[in-house]
């Protein structure tokens, strides 16, 4: 995961959008460093009686535009960098999508996939109970990432609640509706994406008869279940996880694919399916490619190769500076993640809302607020490109960027 290192690329990337925008050094120099970060170690009681040391990270990159927002990841492979990678494009993302939000995130090194129920909500109350002074509805407000997840939140909610001693649901996101969760945050994301892909397709005059999804979990199999509601169909004709990559030129039900992996735990083995390489997938001649998995999918070795019309970023981090360059010039219409994922922080942020006036809303408004900010995000970066005449990562990160800078400068900080 580490062999490039995201956060370098998310610094060349604030350094860019700065240099296109003018800005003094003071401000660049504040937008390309956390403003705030908390490593620590927590000791958990394992079920053989053993104490095991994780280590673990919260990043508060920048919070001038409102309380930092994020997710926690549980994963082997995490180091401080891919935080600060990810915190900053947090960020950006809150910025582009308009939110009065800032940007932070959270991990813990550790496998949930070695561990049972008790060591993972032992893990989740430990890293809260790390944290639980730096965080709240107004400093910080976490959520689950990549390998945790809603009652993953729930711990750490319950743990949260008990240290601060009052009722406090929206200290954390993305909980279930009997804890102050809001509808629609499930396939919130991938809605956010799939909504963006429509007006991609509307600009473009395609029709998005076929995709691929790269990463079939919580955001790329709902990125499959709305190609229906929000495109009026498309074939899924490959799809992949860490096990393997699977392709069927006729295309899969998404419906029953999902059912396929949560059954199984995996992609593989799907009736009709023939296995491919995780390159393949990426190679095949779509009109929408979701890269839905992790960081750097996308690089200078496979660039050249990508046949998609559309390429949308549900994953953070899946393009590298190199590959961002090839796909622009060779004419691919790529989506940016902080743009095509910014559904899930969006409706995130409606959960706060709802949680602080302790007032729920009907998923079809939901949906409808949803579509609307994502909508009109879309064309600003469009007109961010039409005006400063580059690739569209770039465009979005000037417009994240421009907006995080001049509320630095009104507050006075720079
Ligand atoms: P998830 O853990 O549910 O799904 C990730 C999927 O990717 C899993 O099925 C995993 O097996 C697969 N995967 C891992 N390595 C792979 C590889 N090398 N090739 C192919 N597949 C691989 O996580 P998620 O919540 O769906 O998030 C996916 C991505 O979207 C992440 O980058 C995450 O940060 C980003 N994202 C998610 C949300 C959200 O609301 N879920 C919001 C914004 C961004």
């Amino acid at each position: 995961m580490e062999s490039y290192n995201s956060f370098k690329v998310a610094q060349s990337q604030v350094l860019e959008a700065a240099k296109l925008l003018n800005l003094d050094s003071a401000t660049c120099d504040l937008l390309m460093w956390p403003q705030r970060e908390f490593t620590f170690t927590i000791p958990v009681k394992m079920d053989n009686g053993s104490v095991k040391i994780f280590h673990a990270y919260r990043i508060q990159y920048n919070y001038a535009r409102g309380p930092a927002k994020g997710g926690i990841r549980f994963h082997p492979e995490e180091t401080i960098d891919t935080i600060r990678a990810l915190a900053s494009w947090m960020v950006w993302k809150t910025a582009v999508a308009d939110i009065p939000l800032g940007g932070g995130k959270g991990g813990v090194r550790c496998d949930p996939k070695k561990m049972s129920e008790r060591e993972l909500e032992n893990v989740s109350r430990a890293y809260i109970r790390g944290v639980a002074q730096h965080i709240g509805i107004d400093k910080d407000i976490p959520a689950p990432d990549v390998y945790t997840n809603p009652q993953i939140m729930v711990w750490m909610m319950d743990e949260y609640e008990t240290i601060v001693n009052n009722h406090n649901p929206g200290v954390l996101t993305d909980k279930p509706l009997q804890v102050g969760g809001t509808e629609g945050r499930r396939d919130a994301t991938a809605r956010g994406g799939v909504t963006t892909v429509r007006e991609a397709c509307k600009l473009l005059k395609i029709e998005p008869k076929t995709f691929a999804i790269q990463g079939f979990g919580n955001a790329g199999q709902r990125a499959a279940l709305l190609h229906e509601e929000i495109l009026g169909g498309g074939k899924l004709i490959a799809a992949s996880d860490s096990r393997a990559a699977i392709y069927n030129p006729k295309g899969f039900d998404p419906k029953e694919l999902v059912t396929h992996k949560l059954k199984t735990g995996s992609v593989k083995d799907f009736p009709g399916s023939e296995i491919i390489s995780h390159d393949e997938l990426l190679t095949l001649n779509v009109d929408v490619l979701y890269p839905a998995a992790l960081e750097n999918s996308l690089t200078a070795d496979n660039a050249d190769k990508i046949k998609a019309k559309i390429v949308c970023e549900l994953a953070n981090g899946p393009t590298t500076p190199e590959a961002d360059i090839i796909l622009y010039q060779k004419g691919i219409h790529v989506i940016p993640d902080i743009l095509a994922s910014a559904g899930g922080v969006t409706v995130s942020y409606f959960e706060m809302v709802q949680d602080k006036y302790s007032y729920f809303w009907e998923e079809e408004l939901i949906h409808e607020r949803l579509d609307k900010k994502l909508t009109k995000a879309y064309h600003t970066v469009q007109d961010a490109i039409k005006e400063k005449k580059v690739h569209p990562r770039l465009a979005a990160m000037v417009v994240g960027v421009a907006r995080v800078a001049e509320v630095c400068k009104l507050r006075g900080w720079v």
